[in-house]
């Protein structure tokens, strides 16, 4: 193992190079504090994370960035990433036919194949409309205030049929909560439709991981990695090899099943999910969207034609195809792709029998449980003197919660230095 010399001491230790550690060391050592990152893992990025495959860009587990997120617009600098976007809208398997859902405000001119489209009726695509307008005219954080209940209720009180929330909404919202019973909080229901009203999905040119590694750029050897911490005690970390770094603040960036090891408490619930990538010549559709499972038959629940989306993500004259399964259908990695593939050759013929199964990944702890009533506090969390925890789930689960956690912490390590200074 390659490790440059560990140094004895640091002003702070952040344990995990996932978005939330990195954005929480950027902050810190823009206002000058002398800041350690270290991760067990042989690169930054945590859960994003990109492997190059015979010339294919596989994210483990697909995943996008809202380019609505407000931390996203703080903390990066998106010419770097050369940012892909999706087409507004989706694709709607309904059990007989693909239906495009385009999203007439941001592409006019899918208006009326939109309108058209048999997936809910007029008055569920006017009810879009409204609730749109109605969630723009607050900012995004107004999102997590007032009273709470789970998505499915508050769809169904804002007047959506059942037909419209089973066949766009559970496999839509599914695809984002990682569930399609939509009992998460309706919050982030709020929060997130905003988000796809305002801004756009997108991945960077050359795969997810280009994110977090934007983040790490100016932190250079101030990140160790293939470095495990053991213990933590306040002033003092100690490493899988023994050694130790003392230290004034500790941050645990880590995911929540190591922050819970960590410091001998209970990990919060968390979701599962499966991505298989295939390889195909042809791409079975030629939009830049989102193909949804409105039949609710599974296992596939989302599909994304990701070279589509990104040129860089196929080598020339191929296509990859990222297939993925929620709840239950996600239980199930090894049958998954045989599976996907049959259910998705009802959706796009004989062709789908052709593709080259890539690769599968199975992420058991992809997204923290969000229920009714979760967002009561976002705030840092400061466990013991010196030791702050952060990570998505102490905020929410997402690349803004994550973002959101890692500064917000930073920030208040310097407000509690400055208290603390004569
Ligand atoms: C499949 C999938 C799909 C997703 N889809 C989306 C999406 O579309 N949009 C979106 O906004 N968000 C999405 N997310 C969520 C987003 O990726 C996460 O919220 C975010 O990456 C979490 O970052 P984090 O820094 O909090 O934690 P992590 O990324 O989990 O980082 C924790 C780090 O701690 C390290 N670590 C743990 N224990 C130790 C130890 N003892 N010693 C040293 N290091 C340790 C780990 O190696 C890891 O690098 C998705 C996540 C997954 C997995």
């Amino acid at each position: 193992m390659n490790r440059p010399p560990l140094p004895k001491a640091a002003d702070v230790v952040i344990v995990g190079a996932g978005i939330s550690g990195l954005a929480c060391a950027r902050r810190l050592v823009e206002k000058g504090r002398d800041t350690l990152v270290v991760d067990s893992a042989d690169a930054v990025g945590g859960r994003i994370r990109t492997d190059e495959v015979d010339g294919f860009l596989l994210d483990r587990g697909f995943q996008v960035l809202l380019t609505a997120y407000e931390e996203f617009q703080k903390q990066f600098d998106p010419t770097d990433l050369d940012l892909k976007r999706f087409t507004p809208g989706s694709v709607v398997w309904t059990g007989g036919s693909l239906e495009v859902l385009g999203d007439p405000f941001r592409t006019p001119a899918s208006a009326l194949a939109s309108a058209r489209a048999r997936v809910g009726s007029i008055d569920d695509k006017l009810r879009v409309a409204r609730l749109r307008r109605q969630l723009l005219s607050s900012p995004a954080e107004a999102a997590f205030e007032g009273t709470d209940r789970s998505t499915l209720d508050e769809l169904r009180s804002e007047g959506f049929s059942d037909d419209f929330i089973d066949t766009f909404f559970r496999p839509f919202m599914g695809g984002v909560f990682l569930e399609r019973a939509l009992e998460t909080s309706a919050r982030l229901f709020r929060y997130y439709f905003r988000c796809f009203a305002e801004g756009d999905a997108a991945v960077p040119a050359r795969g997810m991981q280009r994110l977090p590694e934007q983040l790490a750029q100016p932190l250079q050897d101030r990140v160790l990695l293939n470095t495990t911490v053991r213990d933590v005690k306040s002033g003092r970390v100690t490493l899988d090899d023994g050694s130790e770094i003392q230290t004034n603040d500790i941050v645990l960036a880590t995911d929540a099943q190591s922050a819970a090891h960590l410091r001998r408490s209970i990990a919060p619930d968390f979701k599962v999910t499966v991505t298989s990538y295939f390889a195909a010549p042809e791409a079975p559709i030629s939009a830049a969207m989102l193909v949804l499972d409105g039949e609710g038959s599974g296992p596939a629940n989302h599909v994304a034609v990701m070279s589509n989306v990104s040129v860089a993500y196929a080598p020339e004259g191929q296509h990859l195809i990222a297939v993925s399964g929620v709840d239950a259908a996600a239980d199930d990695p090894d049958g998954f792709p045989a599976d996907a593939r049959s259910q998705l050759e009802r959706w796009f013929g004989p062709a789908v029998d052709g593709w080259e199964h890539l690769k599968t990944y199975h992420i058991p702890h992809a997204l923290p449980k969000h229920p009714v009533g979760f967002a009561a506090s976002r705030a840092p969390r400061r466990d013991e003197p010196g030791i702050w925890v952060t990570g998505d789930y102490t905020d929410f689960g997402a690349i803004q919660g994550a973002l959101r956690s890692g500064r917000t912490t930073a920030d208040a390590i310097l407000e509690a230095k400055q208290l603390e200074s004569p």
